[in-house]
């Protein structure tokens, strides 16, 4: 398939539009889609078909492989949709997130580096991925800056603008908070960047799939997606790089138009695809005001059973699934433990190491070190779910706080 410059593939539409509700594979209630999302039936079914009949190398030349490079280039033009990208080709392919995140910092980096120009600024509540990226530039000379936070986890425009000089050579943001999943509010960052000749960056792996996107409208010249968060396989994501903009592959080879070396993914890159498709389709019919109406009702009924519960960046624009939840008192080690042990899985925004537990990093820079950061846990919630699951997620919250010895009143719990 040839593909024109500045021309968009007509993607053939999928025989599936929304998923069904997902059957999860088991009873319990699962509250951790942050971390990973189940693949929706119309991947999987992609996927198998990938694999059982269009197996063929896309870089072959003969008619098997054409046909693989007709599935990977449709597979790129919904990813390319479904962040708006003007040109499909600006769809770069990586195995996930993560690699997609390092190709950006370390790209960026190194087609920029001067030694006038040796400054990368990001914020104190970025991703591990970016974390390690920036350490891998810091060992390749880059000076790293991090801009602060308020106590919502919300980079400060003004902070980052301030922190901007003839030195910058990239600034690299989380558009979506993993662990509270407060939103960038971006304002003209963009335009500003790109005034000031610095590359923009936006890690939008938690972002793109559950709110409507656009890289176009957001000004950036590098944003970093991920498959699974948006019911795609693990292992696949893309790096979208703005046409123009000043950037070298970390991955030599003949891949990607030269962009990324090594064989493709297909499977998963199809997979992707097909899950790029239906967030569109999810988006278009504003499921997210859906979801983030599931998660309001399973804050407000745990306000209504623990009463001293305290929401993290409530006030805030945030991802419509996420709630960061602090039962005082309660260690929340000791509540994943006890929930996992009644079906109810989610997880926390703390570390443990080997000598010593800390409060993630995320949560130290909101000022949530100390028993504040120990005692907050992340719910977040997934397409599918309903308000019932909503309320039994507070409710298995509260019982397992009264079950744990916190106290809280019986009777507004069903059943007490
Ligand atoms: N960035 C953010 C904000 C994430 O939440 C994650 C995954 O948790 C990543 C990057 C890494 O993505 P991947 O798991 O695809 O490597």
């Amino acid at each position: 398939m040839s593909i024109q410059p500045g021309v968009v593939l007509l993607v053939p539409s999928l025989r599936v539009h929304d998923p069904a509700p997902i059957d999860r594979g088991w009873p319990a209630l699962y509250l951790d889609h942050n971390a990973t999302t189940q693949p929706a039936p119309a991947v999987i079914e992609a996927m198998a078909a990938c694999l059982g009949e269009g197996w063929a190398n896309p870089s072959s030349t003969h008619a098997p492989g054409r046909a693989a490079r007709e599935r990977l280039e449709v597979a790129r033009a919904r990813v390319a949709h479904l962040v708006d990208a003007a040109d499909l080709r600006e769809v770069v392919f990586t195995s996930g997130g993560t690699e997609a995140i390092h190709a950006a910092i370390l790209g960026a980096w190194r087609a920029r580096r001067e030694l006038a120009r040796d400054t990368i600024l990001a914020s104190s509540v970025e991703h591990a991925a970016t974390r390690s990226a920036l350490e891998a530039a810091r060992r390749e000379g880059a000076r790293i800056v991090l801009a602060p936070v308020d106590a919502q986890a919300r980079v400060q425009r003004e902070a980052v603008l301030e922190r901007i000089d003839e030195r910058t050579v990239l600034v690299s943001l989380i558009h979506a908070n993993n662990e509270v999943g407060t939103l960038l509010d971006l304002g003209d960052l963009g335009q500003r960047c790109r005034a000031a000749g610095v590359l923009l960056h936006l890690d939008a792996v938690q972002a793109v799939g559950r709110l409507p996107f656009s890289v176009r409208a957001l000004q950036a010249d590098l944003v970093s997606l991920s498959a699974h968060k948006l019911h795609g396989p693990k292992g696949v994501g893309a790096l979208w790089v703005r046409r123009g903009a000043q950037w070298e592959p970390t991955t030599a080879g003949s891949q990607e138009s030269g962009r990324r070396g090594g064989t493709e993914n297909l499977p998963g890159i199809v997979g992707f695809g097909v899950a790029a498709q239906l967030a569109r389709a999810w988006l278009q019919a504003e499921g997210w005001k859906d979801l983030a109406a599931v998660r309001d009702a399973f804050e407000a009924r745990l306000l209504e059973l623990v009463p001293d519960v305290v929401i993290h960046a409530r006030s805030v624009p945030r991802l419509p699934n996420t709630s960061s939840v602090r039962l005082p008192g309660l260690d929340a080690e000791l509540l994943l433990a006890y929930l996992d042990s009644q079906g109810v899985h989610l997880s926390a925004g703390s570390a443990c190491h080997a000598t010593a537990r800390a409060p993630s990093p995320v949560l130290a820079a909101m000022q949530l070190g100390g028993a504040a950061g120990m005692e907050t846990v992340r719910v977040s919630f997934g397409r599918g779910q309903d308000r019932a699951d909503a309320c039994r997620a507070a409710e298995a919250l509260a019982q397992a706080s009264l079950d744990l010895g916190r106290l809280v009143p019986s009777s507004v719990i069903p059943g007490r």
